[in-house]
């Protein structure tokens, strides 16, 4: 898989060129370019490669797999104390002492019963990841996330019932289609539940996703070079 990568030299300038257009794109929407957050995608990416982006100064990682990630980031991160690690991919019940053990950020809490498991297992480490509710923006039946409609009973589910707090809301737009409404919504959604963060925009539409109000941007693709394998 690592032959698709980009060389470890193209990394720092694949780096630069997305940060410049999310300044660019947050300084066109009149927003701040330090309130947007670029989350280097990882998955797939071997150590090494991802070593690279650290010493070009990266900080913020995203993994879609619990497992893959136990595999990859103890190591990094006890290498460099200053990492933040998203899941942004799908959490089963079974995972969730891994999880906690391992992420900084959650973005897929996306279900009452996993949301009974993180609480117990947050009080039970002792240490609390900060919490994204990820909502199925486009309603589509495969895709994993909280019904637009459902997100506010939802989060004050967390809330209440649960005692977790959350920080913001994450989505993944259909994939076919153009994801400028999906993205006003799941900031309309937010402003509306007083949630502060917005994880949106991949690749191919971070630019779009910084004009609507993204704080955070998952960006794999357009810094690592094309995957081999699915995710
Ligand atoms: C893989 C992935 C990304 C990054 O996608 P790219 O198109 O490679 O930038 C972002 N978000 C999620 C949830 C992903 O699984």
């Amino acid at each position: 898989m690592s032959a698709e990568h980009h060389s470890a030299t193209e990394i720092p300038a694949r780096l630069r060129l997305v940060k410049e257009e999310i300044a660019l794109a947050a300084e066109a929407a009149e927003r701040d370019p330090a309130s947007v957050k670029l989350i280097a995608v990882s998955k797939t990416v071997p150590a090494a490669v991802i070593e690279e982006a650290i010493e070009a100064g990266q900080r913020l990682f995203g993994e879609n797999r619990v497992q893959e990630a136990q595999t990859k980031w103890p190591g990094l991160k006890q290498l460099h104390g200053d990492i933040e690690l998203h899941l942004i991919g799908p959490l089963q019940t079974n995972k969730v002492r891994e999880a906690v053990a391992l992420f900084d950020v959650i973005e897929t809490l996306d279900r009452p019963k996993l949301a009974r498991a993180l609480a117990e297992e947050m009080e039970r480490e002792g240490k609390r990841p900060r919490l994204f509710v990820q909502v199925n923006i486009g309603e589509e039946p495969q895709k994993a996330g909280i019904k637009p409609e459902e997100t506010p009973a939802f989060v004050a589910l967390c809330r209440d019932t649960f005692n977790l707090s959350i920080d913001g809301l994450m989505c993944i737009p259909p994939f076919h289609e153009e994801p400028s409404m999906h993205f006003a919504l799941l900031a309309k959604l937010a402003d509306e539940l007083g949630l502060d963060g917005l994880s949106m925009g991949m690749s191919g539409d971070f630019v779009k996703a910084v004009a609507f109000g993204a704080t955070y941007v998952r960006v794999g693709t357009a810094i690592f070079g094309e995957r081999v394998l699915l995710d």
